[in-house]
């Protein structure tokens, strides 16, 4: 049975206020560096595995304790209500973990709770030189060895990638005119022989993705998510969750951000009003939109391709909000110093969020051919 989600806010609501000394320290005065943060998050993450919050919402056999993904976006968005930051950590494991529950139960057994408690990071390594948008002509290379793989090529804009122990890792193993049939899913441990990682640096000066080489990288066939050959499918039940619960996650972050603009904005400024006001708009209608997919995702639904609207919704909203911050503190944006604050870090990072996890353009001809069905340009 569903819980109270009612109830279950309210109970970690007061568990946050009974705790409020010890989880002051991860108030959002985040440290800027990715490293730092994930650091910081390890310890929140373990306190919130200690007393059960995290493995609300994980089903029983992995390890969780029953109770669908509703429960987990409640208790992310109560975090951020709380002003307190939700583990950068969780953005991973809410885009692949319900995949990888799904086609390797017994990695997920093994792997789900040391995560939850901070011991693990994952990364997703989908993308490639030359097959972003176009994921399905990608050439990292699996080669079957009896019983495991040899894996060959390079991810790029890993999130994490320099820093995880494992990555969920999109290779082929059919031939290149397969496509989207010869792809596998596996789950990389990066510790290995074979790998070598390279941090990128960003345009705010953050090192979050990487580039990751891989050089006849050996990989156990236990690490294999679904079958060889299949990974497409994978990839594409993995998508509906990273559209909804990634955007959910990030929307709960976005509501703090604007409630701390709302007070800082003067009532006499007509254009950081205006700014402000729209990035409430969008970031209230990125609320209700994914938690629609969220509700639909634990109701077993497959949304599909219409999760493009999530994704799009997202990237407005992200860019709404740091545009707003740009407008209330224009003095700031414009005379920093080299020391980028908080605010056009945030900015920079934001003009990404058109690009991360299907670029904007892809998006709408997805929901132009998939979802309205409209004709193509050039066909009759
Ligand atoms: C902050 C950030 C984090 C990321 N994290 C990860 C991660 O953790 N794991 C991972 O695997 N990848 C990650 N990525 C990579 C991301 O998924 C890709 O950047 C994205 O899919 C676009 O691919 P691309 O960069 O190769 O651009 P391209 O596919 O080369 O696109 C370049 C431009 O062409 C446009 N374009 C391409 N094809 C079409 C088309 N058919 N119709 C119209 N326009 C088109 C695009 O909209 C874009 O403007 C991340 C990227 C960013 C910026």
């Amino acid at each position: 049975m569903a819980a109270d989600l009612t109830s279950l806010a309210a109970q970690f609501h007061a568990w946050t206020d009974e705790r409020a000394a010890e989880l002051a320290v991860f108030r959002h005065e985040h440290p800027s560096s990715v490293s730092d943060r994930l650091e910081l998050g390890r310890g929140l993450m373990a306190l919130l595995a200690a007393d059960g919050w995290s493995l609300r919402g994980w089903p029983e056999d992995v390890g969780g304790s029953g109770g669908d993904i509703r429960e987990r976006a409640v208790l992310y968005d109560q975090l951020e209500g709380a002003g307190i930051g939700v583990p950068e950590q969780f953005t991973v494991i809410e885009t692949v973990g319900p995949a990888v529950i799904r086609f390797a139960p017994t990695l997920a057994k093994e792997l789900l709770l040391p995560y939850l408690r901070g011991e693990e990071l994952w990364c997703q390594g989908f993308s490639e030189p030359e097959a972003g948008s176009d994921l399905a002509s990608l050439r990292c290379r699996a080669v079957a060895t009896g019983g495991g793989f040899l894996v060959s090529g390079q991810k790029i804009w890993s999130s994490y990638g320099h820093l995880a122990d494992r990555m969920v890792a999109l290779v082929r193993t059919g031939s290149a005119e397969s496509r989207h049939r010869g792809l596998t899913m596996l789950m990389v441990d990066l510790s290995g022989p074979g790998i070598t990682r390279r941090p990128i640096r960003l345009a705010n000066g953050e090192e979050e993705l990487s580039e990751v080489f891989f050089d006849d990288a050996p990989v156990a066939g236990s690490s294999l998510i679904g079958e060889v050959d299949k990974g497409w499918s994978v990839a594409m039940y993995l998508l509906q969750f990273e559209r909804g619960m990634y955007a959910w996650l990030r929307m709960a972050r976005l509501r703090g951000r604007l409630a701390r603009l709302a007070r800082r904005v003067d009532p006499a400024d007509p254009i950081g009003c205006r700014e402000v006001g729209r990035a409430l708009a969008a970031q209230r209608a990125l609320r209700a939109r994914t938690w629609h997919t969220i509700a639909r995702l634990a109701e077993g639904e497959t949304p599909g391709p219409e999760t493009s609207v999530d994704k799009v919704l997202l990237a407005t909203a992200e860019q709404a909000v740091a545009d707003a911050a740009r407008a209330v503190d224009l003095a700031a944006f414009t005379f920093a110093t080299e020391d980028l604050d908080d605010a056009r870090s945030e900015w920079f990072y934001t003009r990404a969020a058109s690009i991360y996890g299907g670029s904007a353009e892809v998006q709408r001809s997805i929901l132009a051919d998939h979802v309205l069905k409209l004709p193509s340009e050039g066909k009759a």
